[in-house]
């Protein structure tokens, strides 16, 4: 590590902090990629040197989370954003209904998409309790008829995220895993299809990952546009067209990192001590901070709390700016504080940002 560079303490929502390896194995790469004499971005994506960068990161991704050989990894454009619109696009019917399970501002966005195509409802839904909470299974209670089931496994904004998944039998089910991929094991085979955009646990903007049972591909609707047809890229090995080349070489050396680790137990792991060392500050301050979530319902990337007094949030947030901690501010939407401690966030991060906090609540009681 080159220790003349001072890395910020990055709490940002998204995009977010990469592992510092990554950037500097990038950076050495960057000119002459692997003797081509060029870097990978003036690669042409139909060269042999760019489809070994393309099939590494299919491959790895599909070890690290024990893809099932029935799925296929997908690579594709417009975020998590896109995917509220390809998935009824694709797998709703006028007059079909599907169960939207709504944890949040982002299964909202997700469900005004599906309204365009057929008649979602929802399955669930606390929005009178602000999202604090993940439903209990037995809460959710849908039709064995509907064309699918959609989640959000961590919401960015209120700091939810499952921690198991409910096995839905039939009725494929199809989650919103943009702000939790690869943080905990869990088993892909619950699902019918898993998209996600990279920029928070998997690389750089531009690049979303779609994991997607084969058998839906075969179901998607005939008359949509071919960009908009998960069977187009899954045809095309995921180059129908042009593909983020770049931040695909990104998500593979990601990947690599993450490998490197031990994998995503070890991740597991090393994300539940991250986000412990900031919620035991948050419990054992007697009410000086409030966590947004209820504690069962915690989430392990995106950790949402108050300052009780409002002056003194105001406060709080401008001195752990001036302290060089970024990003700290709670989402527009909602305000408040909130931390997210992503996969490359390193754990001396969030550890010089708990002992911020008890320093701030030792100084203005
Ligand atoms: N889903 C979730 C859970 C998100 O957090 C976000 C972005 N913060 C999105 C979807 C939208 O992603 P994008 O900006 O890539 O369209």
């Amino acid at each position: 590590m080159n220790s003349l560079i001072q890395r910020a303490y990055n709490f940002n929502a998204g995009p977010s902090a990469l592992p510092l390896e990554v950037l500097e194995k990038a950076q050495q790469e960057l000119i002459d990629f692997r003797g081509t004499g060029m870097s990978v971005m003036e690669l042409s994506h139909r060269s042999a040197a760019y489809e070994e960068v393309h099939n590494h990161a299919i491959t790895l991704l599909k070890e690290l989370l024990s893809i099932p050989d029935e799925y296929e990894v997908l690579f594709l454009q417009g975020g998590g954003s896109l995917q509220f619109s390809m998935v009824p696009m694709n797998f709703l019917k006028p007059g079909e209904q599907a169960g939207y399970i709504m944890t949040g501002s982002w299964s909202e966005k997700a469900f005004a998409e599906a309204k365009l195509f057929g008649d979602p409802y929802h399955v669930f839904s606390n929005k009178e309790s602000q999202y604090r909470r993940i439903p209990q299974f037995e809460e959710l209670q849908y039709n064995p008829t509907d064309a699918y089931i959609h989640l959000t496994s961590n919401n960015t904004i209120y700091g939810t995220q499952w921690s198991d998944f409910p096995n839905t039998g039939e009725v494929p089910l199809i989650a919103d895993m943009s702000s939790d991929i690869l943080s905990q094991p869990f088993d892909v085979s619950k699902f019918a299809l898993i998209y996600a955009g990279a920029q928070k646990n998997l690389g750089p903007s531009g690049v979303t990952v779609a994991i997607i049972r084969k058998d839906m591909i075969e179901k998607g609707n005939a008359n949509i546009p071919t960009m908009l047809k998960y069977s187009t890229h899954s045809k095309n090995n995921s180059l129908y067209n042009t593909p983020p080349t770049f931040g695909i070489y990104m998500l593979g050396e990601v990947l690599n990192w993450i490998k490197e680790l031990g994998g995503i137990n070890t991740l597991g792991e090393r994300n539940k001590q991250k986000a412990k060392l900031i919620y035991d500050v948050i419990d054992q301050s007697n009410g000086f901070y409030v966590g947004h979530a209820e504690p069962e319902s915690r989430s392990l990337m995106n950790i949402t709390f108050r300052v009780n007094d409002e002056e003194l949030e105001k406060k709080f947030l401008s001195e752990a700016k001036l302290e060089g901690f970024v990003g700290v501010n709670g989402h527009r939407s909602v305000g408040g504080c909130r931390a997210s401690t992503y996969n490359s966030v390193p754990y001396e991060t969030c550890k010089a940002f708990s002992e911020f906090m008890i320093h701030f609540q030792n100084t203005n009681r």
